[in-house]
């Protein structure tokens, strides 16, 4: 607001004077009602209370001076405008308040419809309505009902055993059948209710209903669960949410009347065409409730053809409008047609491919615009195997989509018997009310996890992401038995070793086997679908977008992938070299009794004879790698972890030997090893020998590696295949570290490639925040820096990340002290700051410098954003990632800063 400061702060406008842009003041649901006013569609007439009245209010525990002011002024126009009077008795005007904040949000208080209606003006309504008794006492009845959970909190289920009984005495279960004396009854039960828990008469002075209803949704701003939900979904704490008043207009004056909902398009799989439900004779959130079947919105046609033109027309208007998928909500009066609420509607994931790309076809946006629709996680989403579309199966609960996948197995509730049945070979599914850190072993073992507690942010909801495990949590219709092995839902009971399925994209629950498919977009990646051969609207609104991404990314991206077959799979899906190749696998399975002679060696010949013999197997497995890359950059890690990861561990050793011995028989060797175990033990090997130090303490390791690398890219360059490989030395923090090791390497490499045309690059990770802070010196031993973003995480903040992510990283989530796992996106400020760091410096002392990421970051589409601001060559990811990877850095280069795709 730059405009002079005037007498007094604007806080209300009429639906004329706002538009969909100002959904920061006037809230979603405000925002738009004013631009469907000014697009001349026909909404009844209202104002919107801004936001700002909302946070002075918070901020002071009263109505701003002006509020009361303004609100009767615009009120007063309402009713000029309306021909009416709230609370008038012979006519009295009725309004809805609605909340509405910039995002819509669960949790809040929502709507309370009829306010104005009193025990004289009902009477004056019925009149009005050609003495519509019926419709009278049911709306106050509503008005009762709503008022009294949403701004008293009366609890609802009262109001509803109530009306219940009312049916059951009629021997029904339609509302539709309570006449209008039934309803006057219920009124009056009603009233009771309200009095019995607020200790007060219902108010009968609308002004104060309405006053009582605007402050009821100022407050819910800051009820539990909007805090909690706003803290789940990234929403600011501080926005506040406005307030709607409108003019009722009445879907529940018979027959001819009625309420519905419509998308322009299915918001399910994209498809066009026109998609809704229609309630005759009714209001409100009816339609939605369940209360009675709605009939599918064409059957509107039938029932007004005037009507359905009408509204076809306009939801056709709407989406040419808002250039995209519109979701709406609509009420006839009498054959009169009023729109009530519009939104840019929710989609998933495959509807959100296939609407942008039939946006483009449309001409209604370009192919950037497309990009900037879709995202990662739904990229993600897809290549989950899925349920097939029409299983047939009923969901007996659902819950939140916690962890995406679909999952079949067997029911188990300890985590123990997760690990015994897994262990027979079984798929199981661990069903909790919420899990802790002693489940992890169970969860592990467990193909899903399922509890009945919990949201996104439960222990269950982040220790399953973290494994890439399918979770739906908080199912609360789940009742759990756990010393008994079972649960009940639905009416059933669901013992141990009864199979069900989850899905954790929708939080869906089904009992028994629910047939799974594999992902389509899966199997295009992998070459198996032609998009220009085949009918399928999905696979070709996802070639064509992640075409247009590869387009404009600026970061390549490269694939971590230590064999010839990941490789070759991560070159399908589009990776453009390895970022990270790890060579700890080579050391171990047949070979792991060359590194025990290794590791035991007496005497330098013993050692060397040791890594003469891995020199050959080395060589093989880097032929295979660099032909799978054939002519794409190859970065190899010499080997990383500490020695004893691969030594038997110290319990079992000793147990043997202990065993052997009293047995008397000859354990000089296994005696040799448990002595080399117990000198190799650390306290903490994450910070112990490993990386580079080891490299420098065992002599011939690294030279052994370097040699096995360049022999490989030699002899491929003599193929005919074209070999690049990045040499990388892990754990670096000094400089003089990188120069030791490079000193050697040199050598060996100048000695094996000879006059071959093969180059071999040497440069180092940066994963210890000294080298961070020393880049500018590193990068004069180094041609490229590579981040690796975990260790970099884990001794930056100075986590465990296997010990921390189970013991208390779910309490980080729930105090909002992490929005996100670091582990999951990068710490922007300070980690993130780290690397900024040393990209700057290291690229002062050596332009040219090439950098890249390999860290688990490298595939998270927030974290992506930021190495592309950071300016990174590339990032490297699983192969699974890589399309997720792509496709962000291509929305990366085209997302304007700020922005948001919420
Ligand atoms: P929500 O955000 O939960 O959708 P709404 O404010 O949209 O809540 O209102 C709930 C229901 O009441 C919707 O079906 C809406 O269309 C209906 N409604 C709201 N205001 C009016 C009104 N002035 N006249 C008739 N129906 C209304
Ligand atoms: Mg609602
Ligand atoms: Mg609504």
């Amino acid at each position: 607001m730059a405009a002079q400061e005037t007498v007094e702060h604007k806080y209300v406008y009429d639906f004329a004077e706002g538009n969909k842009d100002l959904k920061d003041l006037l809230g979603g649901k405000g925002a738009n009602l004013a631009e469907m006013t000014n697009l001349g569609l026909p909404v009844p007439p209202g104002f919107t209370i801004t936001t700002e009245a909302c946070k002075a209010y918070l901020a002071s525990g009263e109505q701003p001076a002006g509020l009361a002011e303004q609100i009767a002024a615009h009120l007063a126009a309402l009713e000029t405008g309306m021909g009416r009077r709230l609370g008038d008795p012979d006519d009295p005007l009725l309004v809805s308040v609605r909340s509405g904040a910039k995002f819509s949000m669960p949790g809040m208080m929502e709507t309370v419809l009829n306010v104005g209606l009193n025990d004289r003006s009902v009477v004056g309504l019925a009149a009005q309505a050609n003495g519509n008794q019926r419709f009278a006492w049911d709306s106050y009845r509503r008005l009762i009902q709503m008022f009294g959970k949403t701004v008293c909190e009366v609890p609802g289920e009262e109001f509803e055993h109530a009306i219940d009984e009312a049916k059951r005495a009629k021997g029904s279960t339609d509302d539709l059948d309570l006449d209008a004396d039934d309803l006057r009854a219920l009124v009056d039960t009603y009233k009771k209710i309200f009095s019995k828990h607020t200790g007060r008469e219902f108010p009968q002075d609308p002004r104060e209903q309405l006053d009582l209803a605007i402050r009821a949704v100022f407050e819910s701003w800051n009820a539990e669960r909007a805090v909690i939900y706003r803290r789940q979904e990234r929403i600011p704490a501080d926005l506040g949410t406005a307030v709607n008043v409108v003019a009722m207009v009445f879907g529940n004056l018979g027959p001819d009347s009625g309420t519905g909902v419509a998308f322009t398009r299915d918001p399910a799989s994209g498809a066009q065409g026109i998609y809704g439900d229609y309630l005759a004779n009714a209001q409100g959130e009816d339609v939605v409730a369940g209360i009675r079947n709605t009939v599918p919105l064409q059957e509107l046609e039938r029932i007004d053809k005037p009507a359905y033109d009408e509204l076809l027309d306009y939801m056709a208007r709407l989406e040419r409008h808002y250039k995209d998928l519109c979701d709406i909500e609509f009420t006839i009066e009498r054959g009169k047609l009023w729109m009530l609420q519009t939104r840019v509607g929710k989609r998933t994931a495959a509807a959100a491919f296939v609407i942008a790309g039939q946006l483009v076809d449309e001409g209604l946006i370009d192919l950037d615009e497309a990009l900037h629709r879709v995202n990662g996680a739904q990229l993600a989403q897809l290549m989950f195997p899925r349920f097939q579309l029409d299983h047939g199966f009923e969901a007996v609960a659902t819950g939140i989509g916690a962890s995406p996948g679909a999952a079949v197995g067997k029911v188990v509730f300890t985590s123990a018997r997760a690990v015994e049945l897994a262990g027979q070979g079984e798929d199981v599914i661990l069903v909790r009310r919420e899990t802790n850190p002693d489940d992890l072993n169970g969860m592990i073992a467990s193909r899903g996890i399922l509890t009945s507690r919990g949201g996104k942010t439960s222990h269950a909801a982040v220790v399953a992401r973290g494994m890439g495990k399918t979770c739906v949590s908080g199912a609360d219709a789940l009742d759990i038995d756990v010393p008994k092995r079972r649960f009940t839902v639905a009416g059933q009971t669901v013992t141990e070793g009864d199979v069900v399925s989850i899905d954790g994209t929708t939080g869906k629950v089904y009992l028994g086997e629910v047939p799974a498919t594999p992902s389509e977009v899966v199997q295009y990646f992998e070459g198996e679908l032609d998009p220009a051969a085949i009918d399928d609207a999905l696979v070709k609104a996802v070639h064509r977008i992640m075409s247009h991404a590869d387009a404009r990314r600026r970061l390549a991206v490269r694939t971590n992938a230590d064999t010839g077959a990941d490789a070759a799979r991560a070159r399908r899906f589009g990776a453009e070299g390895i970022g990270l190749c790890r060579t700890e696998h080579m050391f171990l399975g047949d070979r792991r009794e060359l590194v025990e002679r290794l590791i035991l060696a007496r005497d330098a010949k013993e050692r060397d004879e040791s890594l003469a013999a891995l020199l050959p197997l080395q060589r093989a497995d880097f032929v295979e790698i660099f032909r799978a890359m054939d002519g794409q950059p190859v970065t190899v890690r010499l080997i990383d972890p500490p020695l004893h990861e691969f030594l038997p561990p110290l319990e079992q050793l000793a147990v043997d030997v202990a065993v052997a011995q009293e047995r008397g028989e000859d354990v000089a060797k296994e005696e040799a090893l448990l002595a080399a175990v117990r000198r190799m033990h650390e306290e903490n090997p994450m910070l112990g020998l490993r990386g580079v130090r080891l490299g420098l303490v065992i002599p011939g390791l690294f030279a052994m590696q370097v040699r096995a690398i360049t022999e490989a890219a030699v002899e491929c360059t003599r193929q005919g295949v074209r070999a690049c490989p990045e040499i990388m030395v892990p754990l670096v923090g000094a400089v003089q570290e990188l120069e030791t090791v490079r000193a050697e390497a040199e050598k060996i490499i100048a000695e094996v490639v000879g006059g071959s045309d093969v180059e071999v690059l040497i440069g180092t990770m940066i994963e210890v925040p000294r080298a961070a802070l020393t880049a500018g010196q590193i990068a004069e031993a180094a041609e490229f820096f590579s981040f690796g973003t975990n260790d970099l995480t884990q001794m930056g903040w100075g986590f465990s990340r296997d010990d921390v992510e189970g013991a208390f990283f779910w309490r980080y989530l729930e105090l909002g002290i992490f929005g996100i796992s670091p582990f999951e996106s990068i710490d922007a400020d300070g980690i993130g700051r780290l690397v900024r760091i040393a990209a700057e410096e290291g690229r002062a002392a050596r332009p040219g410098l090439k950098l890249g990421v390999c860290g688990e970051h490298g595939g998270d589409p927030d974290s992506v954003h930021f190495f592309h601001s950071v300016g990174l060559d590339y990032v490297s990811c699983s192969p699974f990632r890589v399309p997720v990877a792509r496709l962000e850095a291509g929305r990366a280069a085209v997302v304007t800063a700020g922005s948001d795709s919420r």
